[in-house]
């Protein structure tokens, strides 16, 4: 018998014919070379500031080493309401409409899970997180993907949303300031969009994981503060990108008490709780983190004013993202599609971004630059790009 053939045919059907994450398969090409400069992964280059690695080393020395409440401390759940009203204005009661999850990671997975029947459709902006299409296929529901565009900034726009609706369209999934596009929702463009969801009876999930990355000045809304829309919207939020917190594993999801219980039942029996020593790291973030926080932010600003002006002053137009860290150049007139573009700049150039057909169909023709990469190995990567396209024109 043919072992290996047969053990394939006990994975369910829905996860064998589910692909594997893009990023991932390039990365693993590039970290078998030497002298990469890679733009590609999407995390901070900074380390967790030292108070909040404090308070979670601390947290160890007291002997906190016990399961957390299943929604998690308490303190950290007040903590995060307190925070989530005086950031984005809308309230949430600790008590039973907060739950911190292993990262957004597991808020979106346990979201998705809470609401989908079988065959629900779930509407999600392109180009997205690598994550989105696969979380929803694994709880059953199907992904119905509506593009957004270079000309619109990258937002959605009310339109493209009218075109993808059906009737059994349920969840609207978004991601202001977006990944991998850096793009941010303006307010009249999100009201827009929380009206169809109203008249639609949609129910938004809204990851704002990088809400506090916006830049120049500019004000970061979320849709749950819109009139009508806190019972229909769940928000969700984490530490992983604003506080340098990736490894940590730590994030929330704010919303109706009865969604939250719903999720809260998956998150009991698949996880029990997050992990203390983050919880409590976490809490120290929210407490005393803010002055890092925005002095990261400070340092990404300068990296993508001169990620951006180099991409442009080569001709590989690029749109200026506001928010986020990634910059999503076009690349339509090299002439090559975004694999080979990738593929062809890690050979000659050794420089790794992430192709953006990874992020969907309609990342063609784009691809990922992460600006949260020193600034001496972005002025080199830059160089070594024009070279590679100049090269091409020869
Ligand atoms: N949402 C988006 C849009 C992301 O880019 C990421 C991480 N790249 C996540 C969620 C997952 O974050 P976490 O580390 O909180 O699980």
């Amino acid at each position: 018998m043919n072992v290996s053939k047969s053990a394939r045919n006990f994975v369910a059907s829905h996860i064998a014919s589910l692909p594997k994450s893009g990023i991932r398969e390039f990365f693993d090409i590039v970290n078998t070379m030497d002298d990469v400069i890679s733009l590609g992964v999407g995390e901070p280059d900074f380390t967790t500031p030292w108070n909040i690695r404090e308070a979670g080393t601390f947290s160890l020395e007291q002997g906190h080493t016990a399961y957390t409440s299943n929604l998690g401390m308490l303190s950290l759940r007040k903590e995060i309401c307190k925070y989530v009203a005086c950031n984005y204005g809308v309230k949430y009661n600790p008590n039973n409409e907060c739950i911190v999850t292993i990262g957004v990671s597991e808020a979106l997975d346990i979201a998705m899970r809470a609401l989908l029947n079988p065959g629900d459709e779930v509407i999600y902006t392109t180009p997205c997180f690598v994550s989105y299409p696969a979380e929803i296929t694994m709880a059953h529901g199907v992904p119905v993907p509506v593009p957004t565009y270079e000309k619109d900034n990258f937002t959605l726009t009310p339109e493209t949303l009218q075109q993808v609706l059906t009737p059994k369209s349920k969840v609207l999934l978004l991601n202001f300031p977006c990944n991998p596009t850096g793009a941010v929702m303006g307010l009249e463009n999100l009201k827009a969009v929380a009206e169809i969801a109203e008249k639609h009876d949609l129910i938004v999930i809204t990851d704002e994981i990088y809400s506090e990355l916006v830049y120049d000045g500019l004000e970061h809304h979320s849709i749950a503060a819109l009139d009508g829309m806190r019972d229909r919207t769940i928000f969700l939020h984490g530490f992983s990108k604003a506080f340098a917190m990736t490894g940590w594993r730590v994030g929330y999801a704010c919303g109706p008490a009865e969604i939250i219980d719903a999720m809260m039942k998956i998150h009991q029996y698949g996880i029990m709780s997050a992990n203390t020593t983050s919880q409590e790291a976490a809490l120290e973030a929210l407490q005393n983190g803010t002055s890092a926080m925005l002095k990261m932010r400070e340092s990404y600003r300068e990296r993508r004013n001169v990620m951006v002006k180099m991409l442009n002053d080569m001709g590989l137009k690029c749109v200026m993202p506001q928010g986020a860290f990634y910059a999503f150049p076009n690349i339509q007139s090299t002439g090559l599609d975004s694999k080979t573009f990738a593929r062809q700049l890690l050979e000659k150039e050794h420089v790794a971004v992430v192709p953006g057909v990874a992020f969907g169909e309609c990342g063609e023709g784009y691809v990922r630059c992460c600006y949260a990469t020193g600034i001496q190995d972005i002025i080199e990567a830059m160089k070594r790009i024009k070279h590679f396209v100049d090269g091409l024109k020869k």
